[in-house]
This record gives C-alpha cells, structure tokens and sequence, in this order.
C-alpha cells in the first residue's frame, strides 16, 4: 500500500535508517517525534565517521591536505545549501548552530543596528519560544513594540489582522512557515509581500518547512530566513541563517574572533568578507560536512515524493484519530505540513504520551515551546504525532490502536 501510494518504496528507506531497527519495550519502535528531529540515514552517520576517520583539519588556514581537504567538503555543504534553498550566492549562507541561533543572530546585529524605541516588531500567535523570546529581549533592550498577529480558532493567522497590524513604525515581521505545534502553514509570501510595500523586512522561521516543502528564498523575497540540519535527517548542531546579500553587509558582525576577520590591530580590526563575516572561531566542522548528505539523502528521494507520501499519511492519520471518540485534532486545515496534533477528552496528554512510549510509540506532549499558542487554544498542551519519510500507515494503524487503548485505561 505505501510503496503504491509515494512513488517511492519506503521500506528500502527504512533500512538506511539504523534506530528504525530498534524495539522499545520490547515493541518495533514507531518514531513519531520527526518535529523534534528526525533520525538519520546511513550516508549522513557515514559522512561524520569519514570526516573523523579521513581528513579532520581546521579548515580556511591551513595549507597541508587535510586542511583543503576540509575545507572543500564544509564549502561544498555552503553551496549544496545555497541550492537547497534557492539562495542566489553561497556569500547568503551563513552557518549557525540552527534555526535558535540564526534567529539571535539577527536580532543581535540587525536588530540592535536598526530597532529603535517605539519601533514594532510583528510576531504571530503561532511562534515557537525561539521566535519570540530574542525579539522580546531585543524590544526590552531598545524599547520598541510587539506585536501580535491573532489566529482563527483552527490556528491560521488571520491576514486582515496582520495588514492592520502593519505601519510605517514596522521595522521587522518575523513569522513561523509552518507551526511545529500544529502544522499549519503560513501564507508567508502574502505576509512578505505586505510587509516589503510598507518597508518593513521579514524573517521566516523555516525550522519545520524546510524538511517538508519546496523553498526557494528568492522567489519568496524574504530577507532572512532560518532553518536547521536536525530536522532534515541532519547532524544537530548545525543549521543555515539565509539573509540577502546586501543586508548582511550592511550589518555589524555577531561574535568576534578568529575567522570573522581580515585584518586585526590593537588600534582597529577590519571585518572579513561574506559570509565569513558571521563565522566567528572553528565551526562544527563535522556537523556541517555531514549536513550535506543529508540534503543529498533528501534530493535522491525528491521532495515532491516525500511529500506526496507524508500528506497520505497526514490525511490517513487524520481521518483514523478523528474517528476515536474524545480525540480533537487541532489545526485541521488544508495547508499543513505532516503533524497530528490533538488533546483527548479528560486525559492530559503527558498520560498518554507514556502510556504510548509504553507501546512502543513516541510522540511528543506538552506545549511544545509555544506557551503563548497553548494559551490562547485554552489548553495545557497537546500530544504530537509528526511524520517523516520513513513513516508508514502500519504505523499510524499502531498508533490508533494504542491511542484507543490508553484512552481506555485512563478513562
Ligand atoms: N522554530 C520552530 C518552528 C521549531 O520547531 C524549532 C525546533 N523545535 C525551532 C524554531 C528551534 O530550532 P532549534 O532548536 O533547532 O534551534
């Protein structure tokens, strides 16, 4: 049924996957926590062991092999990056830890160069606690405004608010693509093109839409946009930081240090070109040559496959739990990316989520670092199913099975 369904047979997939061979309490392991991160294929644990085992070197100084040799594979990352992404030029591509870090590069440097008091900074309801929080302590910081783009009760940003919200005291928006709570997804292209008509920049968080759906920054126009290597089948520790050219040279550096440099005296340094302006220090070198095969891994299967295949398990898994008396899914929308979120009738989701474990089956519960959003859906949280391409309908059938058993138990 999958291999028929996805253009692609997703049991050889699972066999690049060593923990999918795993058990839990003495069950196969069904790994629904993709949102969290994903696991990793062969090729990407391959690429770490042979970067250790073959050519480890600090890359950029060096002039012996290892050190080239280094430094081709981490550059060659930057560039499979810059196509992942449609970036125009890999000087766009700066290396971050991830999508955290990417955001507090901005509002560190952007921020404290351009946000002054009573500027507004435009964040949706939908934000992860990491597109939220380092635009609060940047408007406490500067003593400017937050504000907040309301949602409709399924978790859609309502875009009439969002235009009213908007005006020349605008600075920045920086909004979600796609919520890790819920899985909708943003009309971020319609958020970017208003905000550019009043002169405001737009930052996307990409930590959850860069795995699932075709970006390509430059169409969208945004002038920021982050993501990280954990959730793409990538080594943690690593993500990208996209920002037009022309803003990234306009903005002060983030950390100095060796790297970030051309020229340094006690009297005055000089900034080092792009983008090694904001690589301050030894990078994780590993993590980024690694990071590569992992957007091979995705280009080899093709996004649109993936995709095909994780809305089928998306629409096969929404239409199992809504049938399961005392579920409500939360974000049932048309455009999401491949999350079930819902809450069951008096049982808190925490409960569930070790009676699931106790199956064999990991999902995520609680608020998923977006308190605010849980606030304002009037819950204490939610338990998480996210899929990825090595899920199947068998285990979404588990995962009903086990759901309804739980329920029972609990109730
Ligand atoms: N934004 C969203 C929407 C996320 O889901 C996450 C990770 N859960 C982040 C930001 C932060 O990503 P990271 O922890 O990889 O920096």
């Amino acid at each position: 049924m999958d291999a028929l369904t996805v253009g692609y047979d997703v049991y050889e997939i699972r066999k690049q996957f060593p923990v999918l061979k795993r058990e839990l309490k003495g069950k196969p392991l069904v790994y629904f926590d993709n949102a969290a991160t994903s696991q990793k294929p062969q090729v990407v644990i391959d690429a770490l062991v042979d970067y250790y085992s073959n050519y480890n070197a600090n890359i950029h100084r060096g002039i012996h092999t290892l050190a080239e040799e280094a430094t081709a594979a981490y550059e060659s990352t930057r560039e499979a990056a810059r196509m992942f992404i449609g970036a125009g030029s890999v000087e766009e591509i700066i290396f971050t830890r991830g999508t955290t870090e990417g955001i507090n590069l901005v509002t560190n440097t952007w921020g404290r160069a351009n946000i002054r008091r009573g500027d507004e900074i435009i964040i949706s309801t939908l934000e992860h606690h990491s597109n939220i929080v380092p635009w609060q302590m940047l408007a406490e910081e500067k003593g400017a405004i937050i504000r907040v783009i309301p949602i409709t009760e399924n978790g859609e940003i309502q875009l009439d608010e969002y235009y009213k919200l908007l005006n020349e005291k605008t600075k920045i928006v920086s909004i979600v693509h796609a919520s890790n709570s819920l899985g909708v997804v943003n009309p971020v292209k319609q958020v970017i093109d208003a905000a550019h008509r009043t002169g405001a920049l737009v930052m996307i968080d990409g930590a959850q839409s860069t795995v699932h759906l075709d970006i390509d920054v430059t169409a969208l126009d945004c002038d920021f946009f982050a993501f990280s290597s954990h959730k793409l089948y990538g080594p943690t520790g690593v993500g990208v930081l996209y920002a037009k050219k022309e803003i990234l040279e306009a903005m002060p550096p983030f950390h100095g240090g060796g790297e970030m440099i051309k020229e340094v005296s006690f009297e005055k340094t000089t900034y080092n070109d792009l983008p090694y302006k904001f690589e301050a220090g030894t990078p994780n070198i590993a993590d980024t040559v690694a990071m590569k095969a992992a957007f091979e891994f995705i280009n080899s299967i093709g996004k649109e496959n993936i995709r095909r295949h994780e809305n089928d398990l998306l629409r096969y898994g929404t239409e199992l739990l809504k049938n399961i008396k005392g579920v409500h899914i939360k974000g049932d929308v048309e455009e999401k990316v491949s999350v079930i979120s819902f809450v069951v009738d008096n049982i808190h989701p925490q409960d569930l989520g070790i009676l699931l474990d106790n199956q064999g089956i990991a999902v995520r519960t609680g608020s998923h670092c977006t308190m605010p959003l849980m606030q304002c859906l009037k819950i204490n949280g939610t338990t998480r199913a996210s899929f990825a391409a090595y899920n199947t309908r068998e285990e979404i059938d588990k995962l009903a099975k086990g759901l309804e058993k739980a329920i029972k138990m609990l109730s």
